[in-house]
């Protein structure tokens, strides 16, 4: 069983790793044994001196290769700021981005193979071979895409509120995001460069070639949104054969954990679960929500719904949520479910 799945950063990496284990530890021989490929976002990606960082690749990366900083979902495990301190005191801005030492690493690592001419695709499986995820990590492009906000003017009297921004200037996804927590308005959210990518070498097949597409619960704007906007990428999901099923990232009117209130708001969006499903109306043939959410009206396509417990409360729950997703996309496939 060919299993594809695209991912974000903290919350696609959670349910990831869910997922692995929902399928190493399933009863049916062809789940056990299924190989799992995910299409990572990569619109967050961002130079920060002289080194590029690739935040979603990364999260998914520590998560699922046992790496990663438990308590805040992102970042490694054990970490220390030696380098960000003497960055600091040279004066070297920006500030605002944390990068730990062993973080630093991993970018020098990427830094130095896209220097030497490799692609991201190979970078990554490079870092891979280190950290072993049990997934094959394909970003969702090797060509440069990044998010940009259009900041709403800031005015006078809240200015100190928000780090001393004026507002009313283009800025990297992630300046807005980490630096000013997203509360200030965004008037438009662009992914540059999309438009001229191309599908990172083995996408497409991925997508075309599964028995099973996953979109776990990531950001519906900044991170599945951003993939879908490598031309190819949104209609090889029109196109596979393969049932696509997907996790509701908003819960009772609220992203459960971050900012995707804010990036929904910019592209005039209600923050509800309906509303989510809404934006992928034209390939999804599942979707799962939580109990009380409000289905979405039937689209242009069939759409089987479920209310499960969204909540990636502990393990437990999100192998469960994660079960539950192929579940309802085998289910979809005409194939029996084991109870
Ligand atoms: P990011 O790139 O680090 O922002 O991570 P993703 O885009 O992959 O995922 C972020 C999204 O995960 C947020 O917008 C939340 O809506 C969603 N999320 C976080 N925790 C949970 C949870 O426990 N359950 C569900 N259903 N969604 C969650
Ligand atoms: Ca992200």
């Amino acid at each position: 069983m060919r299993v594809t799945a695209l991912a974000g950063g903290v919350g696609g990496a959670r349910f990831l790793r869910g997922l692995l284990a929902a399928l190493r530890s399933s009863p049916d021989p062809a789940r056990r044994g299924a190989q799992l490929t995910v299409v990572v976002n990569t619109a967050d990606d961002v130079t920060l001196h002289g080194l590029r960082v690739s935040p979603d690749l990364d999260s998914v990366m520590y998560t699922l290769g046992g790496g990663i900083d438990e308590e805040r979902g992102w970042g490694r495990d054990d970490e220390t700021y030696g380098v960000a301190d003497e960055l600091a005191r040279y004066g070297q801005s920006p500030t605002w981005f944390t990068l730990g030492d062993k973080d630093v690493a991993t970018h020098v690592v990427r830094t130095r193979l896209l220097a030497e001419g490799r692609t991201l695709t190979e970078a990554t499986e490079q870092l891979c071979r280190r950290w072993r995820p049990g997934a094959r990590l394909l970003p969702m492009t090797d060509d440069v895409v990044e998010t940009h906000v259009d900041l709403a003017p800031v005015p006078e009297a809240e200015r100190a509120a928000h780090d001393g921004e004026a507002g009313g200037r283009r800025v990297h996804f992630q300046e807005w995001w980490v630096r000013l927590h997203a509360a200030v308005p965004a008037l438009a959210i662009e992914p540059v460069g999309a438009a001229a990518a191309r599908p990172a070498p083995g996408v497409l097949e991925a997508l075309r070639d599964a028995d099973v597409v996953v979109l776990p619960p990531s950001n519906p704007v900044v991170s599945i949104g951003s993939i879908l906007a490598v031309p190819g990428i949104r209609d090889a999901l029109v196109a596979t054969a393969a049932p696509v099923v997907g996790v509701s990232p908003v819960i009772g009117g609220a992203p459960v954990r971050g900012m995707a209130d804010a990036c929904l708001s910019a592209i005039g969006v209600p923050t509800t679960a309906a509303a989510v499903a809404g934006l992928y109306a034209d390939l999804l043939d599942g979707w799962l929500i939580a109990e009380g959410d409000e289905a979405p009206a039937p689209g242009p396509r069939p759409l089987a719904v479920r209310h499960r417990p969204l909540l990636m409360s502990d393990p437990a729950a999100t192998t469960a949520l994660a079960g539950a997703a192929v579940d309802l996309a085998l289910e979809l496939a005409g194939q029996v479910v084991p109870a």
